[in-house]
């Protein structure tokens, strides 16, 4: 459970075409990073994924099975923004659980698994909180674990870490490829920041235009750039 495939998406917004034809497996469990200047089409290739919006031609698979034409509720997906969209009124226990209760889930499983996220991010004792009565690191973990308490098949991370400061940046950057590591869950990752890229994926998909440039491991990237572009964007010497 959870590959993704893209097959010849494109998408244009008011007759211009932003994304152009993008063609892309990626594999269960896979950590993929989307890279590439501001502008080339990450995020809004995260949301076609995701199911916010739709393609203007192309097809998207999960598992195998075409999802182009089903909404972002019925995708199994779950994303996690930059600037964490967590709700100010709520506190970080409500804010993990609405979503499972809106899905009429039972209170004892919504206990369990807002608990268990809580573990594995260390916010236990800060449940009982507002989101304005936490650090920036703190509203990301909770932004993060409210797409962990979902169990999605794939989680979609757009630069969830670039409003924090370089070395709280490292620190979770450290803690989200142990996550990784420890669910096994495929993570699409968009950044702007080559080190996080480098660092992250199994494969990083450096994008321009809104078109790939190339796509392979962290150290093929580094070693075999296919252009100036690329050995540019990864900083591969000359
Ligand atoms: P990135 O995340 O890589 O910075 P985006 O995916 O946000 O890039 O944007 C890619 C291109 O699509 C940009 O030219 C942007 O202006 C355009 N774009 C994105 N969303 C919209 C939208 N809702 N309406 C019009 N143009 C958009
Ligand atoms: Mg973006």
């Amino acid at each position: 459970m959870g590959s993704i495939a893209l097959r010849g998406i494109c998408k244009s917004f008011g007759g211009i075409e932003v994304i152009h034809g993008i063609d892309l497996e990626i594999a269960n469990g896979e950590l993929v990073v989307f890279v590439g200047p501001s502008g080339c089409g990450k995020s809004t290739l995260l949301r076609l994924i995701a199911g916010l919006e739709r393609p203007s031609s192309g097809l998207i698979e999960i598992d195998g099975r075409d999802v182009t034409r089903l909404g972002a509720a019925d995708r199994g997906l779950a994303m996690v923004f930059q600037s964490y969209a967590l709700y100010p009124h709520m506190t970080v226990r409500q804010n993990l659980s609405f979503g499972l209760e809106n899905l009429r889930m039972p209170k004892a499983e919504i206990a369990a698994r807002v608990a268990e996220a809580a573990r594995m991010l260390a916010i236990g004792d800060l449940l009982e909180r507002r989101p304005a009565q936490l650090s920036g690191g703190q509203r990301q973990r909770v932004a993060i674990g409210r797409a962990i308490v979902r169990n999605p098949t794939a989680f979609l991370l757009d630069e969830p870490l670039s409003n924090l400061d370089a070395e709280l940046r490292g620190t979770m950057r450290a803690e989200l490829a142990a996550l990784h590591d420890r669910l096994g869950a495929t993570m699409i990752y968009v950044t702007h920041d080559q080190i996080e890229a480098m660092t992250l994926a199994d494969r990083i998909v450096v994008l321009r235009r809104g078109r790939i440039e190339q796509v392979d491991t962290p150290l093929n990237l580094y070693n075999r750039p296919a252009n100036l572009f690329v050995a540019g964007f990864i900083g591969s010497p000359a």
